[in-house]
């Protein structure tokens, strides 16, 4: 299918960037765009769920809310299941969960502690990754559930802001479809 053969070069040019938002500064790389076109989400999926696959994908865990559009997806693609990690107070069952420091105060995540087997190999799909904490306290909450968490898969990476480099300390190798150079 040629489909899902667009490059992740391509695919970077279907990325909008909206300078100054949420705040002044920002140059906020809006997916919108790349998932709204059909090739793109379709390429997108495709690679994502290449690096899934070697990874040894036995689940897939998505960060709410856009890490629930391709980490679902992928987990489709490749016939496993999908773990939502979410924000607080939304799932209807007895959760484990875990606080974070944000720039400004502090942020939730939780999940269903029987999502997971004993040991199963959990990788994470998210759309972007920046500072890198969400991602590290996803993978912490996850290892609490039982999973074995070495690898994150993310259609963006901005390394200049170092979270790839703190998951890699946390054992958790990065993968990302594009690079864009600032914050
Ligand atoms: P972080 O915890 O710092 O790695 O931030 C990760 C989350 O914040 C991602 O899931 C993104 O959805 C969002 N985010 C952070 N920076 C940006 C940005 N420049 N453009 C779009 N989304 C962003």
């Amino acid at each position: 299918m040629t489909a899902q053969h667009l490059s992740c070069e391509q695919l970077k040019t279907l990325v909008r960037t909206v300078p100054d938002f949420p705040q002044p500064g920002i140059q906020f790389r809006d997916i919108t765009t790349l998932i709204g076109h059909h090739q793109g989400m379709a390429a997108s999926v495709h690679h994502l769920a290449t690096l899934a696959k070697a990874a040894g994908a036995k689940k897939i865990a998505g960060m709410e809310a856009r890490g629930f559009i391709f980490g679902a997806a992928v987990a489709v693609q490749l016939g496993i299941g999908f773990v939502p990690v979410r924000k607080p107070g939304k799932l209807p069952i007895n959760t484990i969960g875990i606080d974070y420091a944000l720039e400004y105060g502090t942020d939730r995540l939780e999940m269903d502690p029987g999502a997971i087997e004993p040991g199963q190999n959990v990788v994470m799909v998210d759309d972007l990754i920046a500072t890198g904490g969400t991602a590290l306290a996803s993978a912490e909450l996850l290892r609490m559930a039982g999973a074995v968490v070495t690898q994150a898969i993310f259609v963006i990476d901005l390394p200049d802001l170092g979270g790839a480099t703190r998951l890699r300390g946390a054992g958790i190798t990065v993968d990302a479809l594009m690079q864009f150079d600032g914050d």
